[in-house]
């Protein structure tokens, strides 16, 4: 037993699927069931229900459900318009999906630092680095918090551009109210199973309240076609399966819950993390959905994870390097030093729903190790 009484304490993962799987277990084997005799296994009328349902609670006018995260940022960027020989304007710390998927659609991506307060791009950023090639803007909601999505949209709309929302973090987060993905020109989802909105598999989704878009998403997951065997363009396989539509139906009544839950986690550990010298705490902005629980440590990072690490408690650097510091963009060191920095400090704690009163076991280790 050590000195804190935990003596049976078991490692403590970034994350852990398990006990979400065990809680909702009776609801996912009825949507399996419900899919493997439905005889009809990709989009079909289980993936329209949950395009619905999705739809509905976000309060857009279409959801459309495409293979991954990925696929959903590329398909949408597609969608707006953007190709070969446009610069998109995006954050470089963010997963390299977001900077990916404009170069796949022929596209530059043109970074801009973040704010170090929130990791989010820095708006005051954007209008300098708008050319004539520039066609649209890509904010990330990075760990489940909003970017400041009025500034965004006002810049947008004064050097008439389209935005397109990266809500791979952030599903069910709000700014001022309205859900993320729906502020923008289109917004990009995704169902990989670590998210806050998770599948047990790839997925992904495209939200937006354009009929041009929404039409445009369609047939391009679908290889360029409205009609089977009459394709328009070159298009992509980019289906959502019915497995995974039936068991995000099941979660997606949970996901409020879920993340109220990570909300709650996030302000406990602000509690107990309090005043820690060394930490700088992430701020309980309200619509902030938690997708990560990401602290600072500006002096001995790596040294504080390999600590928590020999105590069996998990933890991830997201991210340790910033995109522009990548062989494939290849910016010279000190390009956006905010985006360098936080590279270098931001540490992620173990995170979850279902997280308990490891929750504090964490927070009490993390207290000892920096004191
Ligand atoms: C996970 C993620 C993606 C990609 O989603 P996939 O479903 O894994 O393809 C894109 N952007 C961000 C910010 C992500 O976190």
């Amino acid at each position: 037993m050590n000195s804190n009484g935990y003596h049976s304490m078991k490692a403590i993962p970034v994350y852990d699927p398990l006990p979400e799987v065990e809680a909702l277990w009776p609801e996912l084997e009825e949507a399996f069931r419900r899919v493997m005799h439905s005889g009809q296994y990709i989009l079909g009328p289980e993936v329209e229900a949950f395009e619905q349902e999705v739809a509905a609670y976000l309060g857009v006018k279409y959801a459309i459900g495409v293979n991954s995260g990925t696929d959903a940022l590329v398909i949408a960027l597609r969608a707006l318009g953007v190709g070969p020989g446009d610069e998109v304007i995006t954050t470089p710390f963010t997963f390299f999906a977001t900077a990916e998927a404009i170069s796949a659609v022929g596209a530059t991506p043109v970074f801009v630092d973040i704010d170090p307060k929130t990791f989010n791009i820095n708006p005051d950023l954007i209008a300098p680095a708008i050319t004539p090639r520039t066609k649209a803007i890509l904010p990330v909601h990075l760990y489940g918090l909003p970017a400041d999505m009025d500034t965004i949209l006002e810049i947008a709309r004064s050097h008439g551009l389209k935005v397109l929302e990266d809500c791979a973090q952030a599903f069910g987060a709000t700014y001022k109210g309205r859900k993320v993905g729906t502020l923008g020109d289109a917004g990009a989802f995704s169902f990989f199973p670590t998210k806050n909105l998770g599948g047990y598999g790839d997925g992904g989704l495209i939200a937006t309240n354009s009929d041009e878009v929404a039409e445009m998403a369609r047939m391009l997951r679908a290889h360029g076609s409205r009609r089977k065997y009459h394709n328009e363009m070159v298009g992509y396989n980019s289906r959502l399966d019915a497995l995974q539509a039936a068991f995000l139906r099941v979660k997606l009544k949970h996901v409020d819950a879920f993340n109220a839950r990570r909300r709650e986690v996030a302000a406990r550990y602000n509690d107990l993390l309090q005043g820690v010298p060394g930490l700088v705490l992430p701020p309980l902005t309200e619509g902030h959905v938690f997708h990560q629980y990401t602290v600072r440590i500006p002096v001995g990072r790596d040294q504080v994870a390999e600590e928590l690490a020999s105590k069996g408690i998990g933890t991830m650097v997201y991210y340790p390097v910033p995109l522009h510091r990548l062989p494939v963009y290849g910016y010279p060191e000190g390009t956006f030093p905010e985006a360098e920095r936080a590279s270098r400090e931001v540490l992620s704690l173990p995170m979850g729903p279902f997280l308990g009163p490891q929750n504090e076991h964490v927070a009490s280790l993390l207290r000892e190790i920096l004191a």
